[in-house]
């Protein structure tokens, strides 16, 4: 087995730290000894004013994961249930059980694309969430505000609609539009900083929602709700919004030149609006991932199917060259189904 050179199986930025985020650090260690910003004041304003809201509609957290899981536990007592598709994010069931709730797994619609109809018909009186990945991960699809909203026309009024949009910079933004502008007050959206800034290891996300929706969130962090170096570099990285956004056009443009390698070879691998691809290869998944690994490459079977991060150019180069001898092995014609 070859040492493992490219990392591909976790959904990283590998894209340089943007600017003035390394001089916000730096800036910030010398306060590490104080109490700063205990409830990331400067951080929520700051995010509602560049959302044109106000700063009661946001909550700021270590995370989108750790938002999903105070989310949860703000809103749903034991024995609710909370309605998601499957394929989606892997830990839901988990942040879901942790809340003390139950996770109903609806399946997946043709082309594995979440069905709203499916999923309202799955909330029952226990229902008091349903949960939407967009885009999903890890099937990359991506849905528009006018799926969200007959989503949202489909259940009951006392049902909340929480959307993880922990990728939405890498989808082309007129698909994915902006569900903050929704008048719902039981639409809620999470987003972080991890993915598109580059910030995963300094946790730093936040809710946007309707006050009454989000405010109890704020009860479940119940002491410093974010990092105080995480808050300085969040900060800094919301200054470089431009640069952020064109580095995830890089990301994308990436991922979709893998994709049409990928597909010129014969592979099954569905549009993706997220910083990774869903390669489906049925029983020959294992193989897959054992032939990258062979070549430098380390990916995972994520529902199925094998999810491919996109890393820098010379990464995703290593995975096509490894696709390229991997499909031109005796087994090629089962292989491209
Ligand atoms: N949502 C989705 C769909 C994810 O894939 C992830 C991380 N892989 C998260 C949420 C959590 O990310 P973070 O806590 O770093 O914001």
């Amino acid at each position: 087995m070859s040492r493992i050179i490219h990392q591909l199986a976790f959904n990283e930025n590998h894209w340089p730290m943007l600017p003035g985020v390394r001089e916000a650090l730096a800036g910030s260690l010398a306060d590490v000894n104080l109490t700063g910003d205990a409830l990331a004041g400067r951080l929520e304003r700051r995010l509602a004013e560049d959302l044109g809201t106000t700063a009661g509609r946001v909550v700021a957290g270590a995370g989108s994961g750790a938002l999903l899981q105070q989310f949860l536990a703000a809103h749903c007592a034991p024995g609710s249930t909370v309605v998601h598709t499957q394929p989606s994010f892997d830990l839901y069931p988990l942040l879901i059980r942790n809340a003390g709730a139950e996770p109903v797994e609806v399946p997946a619609g043709p082309g594995d694309r979440q069905d709203p109809a499916a999923l309202a018909g799955a909330v029952t009186g226990r229902t008091r969430v349903v949960l939407v990945c967009n885009p999903n991960n890890p099937t990359g699809e991506v849905v528009g505000v006018a799926w969200l909203e007959s989503l949202l026309a489909a259940l009951p009024p006392e049902v909340l609609l929480l959307v993880d949009e922990a990728y939405r910079e890498f989808a082309d933004p007129a698909a994915i539009g902006d569900p903050t502008t929704v008048a719902d007050p039981r639409l809620v959206v999470v987003r972080t900083f991890s993915k598109s800034h580059g910030l995963l290891g300094l946790r730093a996300g936040y809710l946007v929602g309707a006050a009454e929706v989000v405010g109890p969130v704020r009860r479940t962090a119940p002491f410093h709700r974010v990092p105080t170096v995480a808050q300085a570099a969040a900060l800094a990285a919301l200054e470089a919004g431009d640069r952020m956004r064109a580095q995830c056009r890089e990301v994308a443009a990436e991922r979709d030149r893998v994709r049409a390698g990928l597909l010129e070879l014969g592979f099954d691998v569905p549009p993706s609006g997220g910083n990774y691809l869903w390669v489906r290869l049925g029983p020959h998944n294992q193989r897959f991932i054992d032939h990258l690994a062979a070549h430098g490459v380390l990916v995972r079977e994520v529902a199925g199917g094998v999810r491919v991060s996109t890393g820098l150019p010379e990464a995703n180069d290593a995975v096509l060259s490894a696709a390229r001898s991997f499909a031109a092995r005796p087994l090629t014609p089962e292989v491209a189904r």
